[in-house]
């Protein structure tokens, strides 16, 4: 058996660790960088080019070059090179070839397998893709987990007392906010948040565009159209960034930038510490929001908190240290190098699946909620979010029409009450369900998610034991973007979403008592049968005016009319514990 490494695949930049003595280690790359630009290239003859070597080029080939491929994992985009389209799958096995070419040339063995990281927040379809692309660059991923977990596993927090913790992760592209309970050599995500468009890029952008501003107005040149100039400008920008974290003030220096009819033009400038924090304290600020989000989310105060990890290259900065400060009362703890921790603690929970750490077990958590579609477009929830995986809940619900044989199974993840407004992440048929009234049927769905976060969700009709299944691999591609809006939207939407939900259960109900009462007027007298259709009819209306108050009014109404006709209709309640399923499909009735 070859060797087993544990791979921070990043937006911005991967690294790779590997056990040795029972210590999680890093693996320089061919070019002695700890970390791996995640950048793919392909020169014009052909070749492929991946890391540094890629990034360099960027420039002079942007057409074929490709950054920040993880945002794309999970979706149906694609590229196109010389004719041959490349899947985001594909494009990251590039990435991990060469990681995975580096770690053997440097360990003197093959790579064969790979605890590899995700964002917590990743759904089923980005987990799946990650997957996916460990096998197509010939890497067994022996699981995906997400990359809190992983920076908390390196900091040796699963030993030691029970706490609850902060994963604070700013790095190139991204920002996520984790808060994690400790326990029991268990790691256990309680809430995630973040925001997938913020990250250390952002920082050099705010320097290249002052950089620009200050150029323009001291030589009247617009350096934004030229390409070269403008790379040359953002290195620049992310050295001087680098520089301040350490030192208070440094020297931009680029010769040679532009030229005009009075010859070359130079940049010359100092940029303070003070001057960078100013340019960027609105991003600073846009962490505050994920930051107490999170906390809210765990139902924790910043003080409840006992320690607070810093990872991601872009928490070297010390504006960025201040504010978790300020926002946790914690000085954070940054022992470990903040872009090498989520690979080193990959590489620990690689070694406990092999035997070679002994004592832990992983807990991660479900990012948006899963559920089916019950009768009115209501989506009712079986898993919440930020539930720990793996998981397994079941619910019973029933069929919606008289004598209906089959019920359509629709799978959504998403926030929002109306399940029309959610994600659709697949559908089956459960058929050959005995016939009988609606509401008798008892279907159990039950949804399982296993430690990698993969989907299974099953129905089974109690009474036939007949059962039908799906696993949800590939169907679901959802992007993070896309998890995020849903989170936005559900937040957005939530009251209009609850009055919604309440409309449809009620004009099940009423529904419900409408078709009832129609089998109850047979056994009345010809006097209470009129009246009873009067009021039915004026219910009927009240339901195509989908007015909540005339509905109720108009069921009060007839309820009463039938109980004095001596024929009480017990209403039920169509609760969410046991819906409806949709009967278009039905074959009854
Ligand atoms: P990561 O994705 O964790 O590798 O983080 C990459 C980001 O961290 C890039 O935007 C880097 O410019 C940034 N970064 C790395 N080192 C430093 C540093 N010393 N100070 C500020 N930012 C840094």
């Amino acid at each position: 058996m070859g060797k087993m490494v544990g791979i921070d695949l990043g937006t911005t930049n991967s690294c790779v660790a590997y056990m040795e003595n029972g210590e999680a280690v890093v693996i320089p790359n061919a070019e002695g960088g700890r970390t791996t630009p995640s950048v793919v290239a392909f020169l014009k003859d052909g070749e492929r080019v991946v890391g540094a070597a890629a990034k360099r080029q960027a420039v002079t080939n942007s057409q074929r070059t490709f950054f920040s491929v993880k945002r794309d994992m999970g979706t149906d985009n694609r590229v196109k090179v010389d004719g041959k389209s490349y899947t985001p799958q594909e494009l990251s096995a590039i990435i991990l070839q060469k990681l995975k070419a580096d770690a053997e040339a440097y360990l003197g063995e093959p790579v064969t397998d790979a605890v590899i990281t995700v964002p917590a927040y990743f759904s089923d379809s980005q987990r799946q893709a990650t997957k996916d692309a460990g096998r197509i660059a010939g890497i067994n991923v022996l699981r995906i987990i997400n990359e809190p977990t992983a920076a908390a596993l390196a900091y040796g927090m699963d030993k030691g007392a029970a706490q609850k913790i902060m994963v604070y992760d700013l790095g190139g592209g991204t920002f996520d906010v984790s808060v994690l309970d400790v326990q029991n050599d268990m790691i256990e995500v309680l809430a995630t948040a973040g925001n997938n468009r913020l990250g250390g890029d952002d920082f050099d952008n705010c320097i290249a565009s002052y950089l620009v501003d200050a150029f323009r107005r001291q030589e009247n040149i617009d350096l934004t159209r030229e390409a070269a100039a403008m790379n040359r400008i953002r290195e620049a920008a992310e050295k001087a960034k680098i520089e301040l974290s350490s030192a208070t003030s440094t020297v931009i220096s680029l010769p040679f930038l532009a030229s005009d009819k009075n010859g070359a033009k130079h940049l010359e400038m100092t940029l303070t510490r003070a001057k960078f924090d100013e340019l960027t304290a609105h991003l600073v600020e846009a962490t505050t929001g994920p930051v107490k989000q999170a906390l809210s989310d765990a139902g924790l105060t910043p003080a409840q908190l006992s320690r607070v990890l810093l990872v991601g290259g872009s928490t070297r900065i010390p504006a960025v240290q201040q504010a978790v400060k300020r926002l946790t009362g914690k000085d954070p703890s940054r022992d470990i190098n903040p872009d090498e921790c989520v690979a080193m603690g990959a590489c620990l929970q690689g070694g406990v699946l092999a035997g070679q750490v002994t004592g832990l077990l992983l807990l991660d958590v479900t990012p948006l909620s899963l559920g089916i579609e019950t009768m009115g477009d209501v989506f009712s929830r079986i898993i919440d979010r930020n539930t720990s995986i793996p998981v397994q809940r079941s619910q019973v619900f029933t069929t919606a029409a008289n004598f209906q044989t089959s019920v359509d199974v629709h799978v959504l993840q998403g926030e929002r009450e109306i399940a029309s407004c959610n994600k659709t992440l697949g559908r089956f048929r459960l058929t050959g369900i005995r016939r009988a009234m609606r509401g008798v049927p008892q279907i159990e769905v039950t949804f399982s998610i296993d430690a990698n976060g993969i989907v299974n969700v099953s129905a089974r009709d109690l009474d036939t034991g007949k059962h039908q299944e799906i696993t949800l691999t590939h169907s679901s591609n959802m992007s993070d973007a896309e998890i995020d809006r849903a989170v936005k939207d559900a937040q957005r939407y939530a009251a209009e979403d609850a009055k919604r939900k309440k409309t449809a259960e009620l004009l099940n109900q009423a529904e419900q008592l409408y078709n009832d009462s129609r089998a109850v007027q047979k056994q009345l007298s010809r006097q209470d049968k009129d009246r009873i259709e009067g009021l039915r009819k004026d219910l009927k209306r009240a339901m195509d005016s989908k007015d909540d108050d005339a509905i109720r009014r108009q069921m009060a109404e007839l309820s009463r009319a039938l109980e004095s006709a001596g024929r009480y209709v017990n209403n039920r309640a169509a609760d969410d514990s046991d819906g409806a399923m949709d009967a278009d499909y039905s074959d009854g009735n």
